[in-house]
């Protein structure tokens, strides 16, 4: 059985801004994982899940985050974010009658928007901020 450790977030921070010091972008989230765990890689293996390098990804206020996304025909109301985790805010709009009627949702915290037609995330590309 292989074995391998779960690197802290300080020490996957410090691999980022090393993967990201040699490359202006990385085009999947599974990318990255390679060429972060490639980065740790020393007399031991470390592992870290795709979500959660996003996450601290994002976190570290260094990089952008530009979400693809596949629209489906589910219609469903969405409290959290799926890329992020954070509470979703509903985007509305005034009505004839001065009521409001939800348009979609988005995200304050990364860049994730939807209609009411859920949006599913099926690819994330990662910038070097400027
Ligand atoms: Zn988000």
């Amino acid at each position: 059985m292989p074995e391998y450790r779960i690197p802290s977030d300080d020490r996957v921070r410090a691999s980022l801004a090393r993967v990201f010091s040699t490359r202006h972008a990385v085009n999947s989230q599974r990318q990255l994982k390679r060429l972060v765990e490639k980065d740790l890689k020393g007399e031991e293996d470390f592992r870290v899940g795709e979500p959660r390098l996003r996450q601290i990804a994002i976190d570290s206020g260094r990089l952008d985050l530009e979400i693809h996304c596949r629209e489906t025909g589910e219609r469903r109301s969405l409290v959290r974010c799926p890329v992020c985790g954070e509470r979703l805010r509903r985007v509305r709009n005034m009505t004839v009658f001065g009521g409001t009627v939800t348009l979609g949702y988005r995200c304050a915290r990364c860049t994730y928007w939807t209609g009411l037609r859920k949006r599913v995330p099926t690819r994330y590309v990662f910038t070097r901020r400027q």
